[in-house]
């Protein structure tokens, strides 16, 4: 018998009232762990209910008494760090390691959030006009919805949670259906850091009950992370339903290496960027840029680590990479592979002929990288998701900007270089939110935003830290007062 993901609501888990609808695998081993049922009207509304009452309590604690209880958060994560990290390789598939990256990346959140006794500050003039004082205090707004996506299970709720709550609001969170474990664990320690009851509930499904949660009046705001044409369609709803929405969305991140770069002191980063996370990453590198000068090398160099990965089950040391999510994508990968072959890609290395004989049941694929890629070819064009590497010979910088910004996202991108002046052109020119100078992810740490542009972003203020993230889950008013002796 599979049990189904339990809600949090009311500071319990609770079954939810509808049969299992998706399932949740354990990506290593093909086998069916647990089940998730998209939650019923009645339990949405019910849950929404509770948060909006709970906020009128919350909004009025003081900030630094919220502060204290996300200090406690902190804590109890950093103690659990082991048990998350397997529920998350085991349902995701990622390995220990990168689980457990996933998870500091979500407790910096909480530390970076602990920071909104500053954040919240107002501004004020004192005898703006004559005998009248001026003030613009932030205010927090109500209910907030965060809907992620498969691939950080940990990370992605808390580039929104932290902050919603620290500055006054409560939360919904909607975990995507594929990975649910690992917030449903982590719902525990946010109530046992005595996080008030219903200030952060936990609802389970898919489109269902996203689009109960964007039909509910009650919900103000809502923070998206998932693939563009969802993005999209939430953006929509949820702004039309008269909603703040701030969404997250696909990428196709390119990796420029100049003829000057140092290779032999970045090659394993290039590789961690293509390859790390089964590529299963919106910041992973997926169009390799080389140049006549340095192609023959910097090819060498990258098939010979690419073949070193050591893919498996991710709970076992030695492996580097785990499979990718589902059957079905697996299937579109290796779809993607096809359409490069059939488009006159080089297959330098076939992903697909790699066996893990411990796991045969696993959806696996290994590392695959095609040369010989031109720009108006699918791979190099739509976001494949997994271990597929592309390279292009751009024929100069020139070339290679044009190249980077031929994409219909601006996720990420990097140039590995040593010339200042090559780094300072590429910020300056590549239209691609987080920019990597030397470095193949490039991860903004948790108090800085999560930039993002063209349609890898909808709507104005970025995930994460950063003052700016203030601004999406605070209002403001501007008090103007005259006192008469
Ligand atoms: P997804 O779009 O399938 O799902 C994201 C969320 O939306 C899930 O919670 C899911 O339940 C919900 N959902 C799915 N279909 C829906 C529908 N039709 N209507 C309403 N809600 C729906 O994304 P995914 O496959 O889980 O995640 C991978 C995608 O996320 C990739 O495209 C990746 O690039 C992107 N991503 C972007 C960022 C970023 O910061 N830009 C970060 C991580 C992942």
């Amino acid at each position: 018998m599979v049990r189904k993901i339990r809600n949090f609501i009311g500071n319990e888990y609770v079954e939810p009232r509808n049969e299992g609808k998706y399932e949740v695998f354990n990506p290593a081993f093909g086998e069916v762990i647990a089940k998730v049922s998209e939650s019923t009207k009645e339990e949405v509304d019910n849950a929404i209910d509770l948060a909006q009452e709970a906020f009128f309590k919350w909004s009025e604690t003081p900030v630094p008494d919220r502060i204290k209880l996300l200090f406690k958060l902190q804590n109890l994560l950093y103690d659990h760090m082991d048990e998350i990290a397997e529920i998350t390789t085991n349902e995701h598939g990622k390995t220990f390691e990168e689980s457990k990256g996933d998870l500091i990346r979500a407790i910096q959140n909480v530390e970076s959030a602990s920071a909104a006794t500053y954040h919240s500050m107002g501004v004020s003039n004192k005898n703006i006009a004559n005998g009248i004082d001026e003030e613009l205090i932030k205010v927090p707004l109500g209910v907030f919805a965060i809907i992620s996506p498969f691939n950080f299970p940990s990370m992605i709720p808390f580039w929104f949670m932290p902050y919603a709550i620290a500055l006054g609001n409560t939360v919904i969170i909607k975990p995507s259906e594929r990975t649910p474990m690992t917030m449903e664990y982590i719902m525990g320690l946010i109530s046992k850091a005595g996080i008030p009851k219903n200030v952060v509930q936990l609802l389970n499904g898919g489109k269902e009950t996203v689009d109960l949660i964007l039909e509910n009046k009650k919900i103000v705001g809502v923070s998206f992370v998932g693939s563009t044409p969802v993005a999209k369609y939430v953006y929509n709803k949820g702004t039309s339903n008269g909603k703040r929405v701030q969404a997250g969305a696909s990428a196709k991140n390119f990796i420029v290496v100049m003829p000057d770069a140092d290779l032999d002191g970045s090659i394993k980063n290039i590789i961690g960027s293509f390859f790390g996370n089964a590529g299963e990453r919106c910041l992973a590198g997926s169009v390799l840029v080389t140049f006549e000068e340095n192609h023959d090398e910097v090819v060498d160099k990258f098939l010979k680590e690419a073949r070193g990965l050591k893919v498996g089950y991710g709970m076992e040391k030695d492996v580097d990479m785990g499979p990718l999510i589902r059957k079905e994508h697996l299937m579109r990968v290796i779809s993607y592979i096809e359409s490069g072959e059939s488009e006159g890609a080089r297959l330098l290395l076939d992903g697909r002929k790699i066996k893990v004989e411990k796991y045969p049941n696993g959806f696996f694929l290994g590392p695959t990288i095609f040369d010989d890629v031109s720009i108006d070819m699918k791979i190099a064009k739509e976001e494949i998701f997994g271990p597929v590497a592309s390279i292009i010979k751009a024929e100069n910088f020139e070339h290679a900007i044009e190249l980077v910004n031929s994409s219909q996202y601006g996720n990420a991108s990097s140039i590995y270089t040593r010339s200042g002046y090559y780094a300072r052109e590429y910020v300056k020119r590549v239209n691609a939110g987080n920019i990597g100078i030397n470095i193949g992810v490039a991860a903004p740490i948790a108090f800085y935003p999560f930039a993002g542009m063209k349609n890898s972003f909808f709507g104005e203020i970025h995930p994460q830290g950063g003052f700016e993230h203030v601004d999406f889950f605070t209002d403001r008013k501007v008090v103007i007062g005259k006192w008469y002796s």
